[in-house]
């Protein structure tokens, strides 16, 4: 059983989901995946998006893309920022083929990529005409660290999503952000705000969104 976890903890790998062994949620023991059946450690399916209740999904089948048949989904895209993004960077290019670029973007998140655990509902970013990938939940540690100056508090201002500017007061929220690092998504449910770094796949930006319980 343990080893059977390591393998499974090995094999996940990501474009918008940085270290899945960390922040994904798998079942504690083996449970019957709910597309597949086969019972093995599988995705914890409560945060998932379905119609149904759904308890466990394989990485098999989020890999292979079969959530939609059974109508779930893993991620909530901003698929309209992704899409405003596409036509400010590509104003030559068709928009049918945008809305395809488009398309096959979100479908990786919302289909092949773990979700997210969060207690609001928002949509994952966008950013330089693609999703960013989810790296850590925030810590002042790690604001400091990817800070190029060390300037963790003027990074996570500088980085903070636009929308959420005008809810936000920026002393109060960054005396809330934890001190030291949050390395698995266990350790996250010590917290009542969150915050999340996302990066751009495609340039040193990033978005941080924060998650009030
Ligand atoms: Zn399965």
């Amino acid at each position: 059983m343990q080893n059977n976890y390591n393998i499974n903890q090995r094999k996940m790998a990501y474009k918008y989901f940085k270290y899945p062994s960390r922040y994904a949620v798998l079942t504690d023991e083996p449970i019957a995946c709910e597309i597949c059946k086969k019972k093995q450690i599988c995705l914890d399916a409560t945060a998932f998006y379905s119609k149904d209740e759904i308890e466990a999904i394989c990485e098999n089948c989020l890999k292979a893309g079969r959530l939609p048949e059974i109508e779930a989904c893993s991620n909530d895209a901003d698929v309209e920022e992704l899409f405003d993004q596409l036509i400010h960077l590509h104003p030559n290019k068709k928009r049918e083929t945008l809305l395809q670029e488009a398309k096959a973007k979100t479908d990786e998140l919302e289909f092949r990529t773990p979700p997210l655990v969060s207690w609001q509902d928002w949509k994952f970013p966008a950013l330089d005409g693609d999703y960013a990938q989810f790296v850590c939940f925030g810590s002042k540690h790690e604001y400091n660290k990817y800070a190029p100056d060390g300037d963790g508090k003027a990074f996570f201002e500088k980085w903070l999503l636009d929308d959420l500017r005008e809810f936000t007061n920026f002393e109060n929220l960054w005396r809330a952000v934890p001190e030291n690092r949050i390395r698995t998504v266990s350790q996250s449910n010590d917290f009542s705000l969150l915050t999340y770094l996302f990066k751009s796949l495609h340039s040193e930006q990033y978005v941080i969104v924060w998650d009030l319980m």
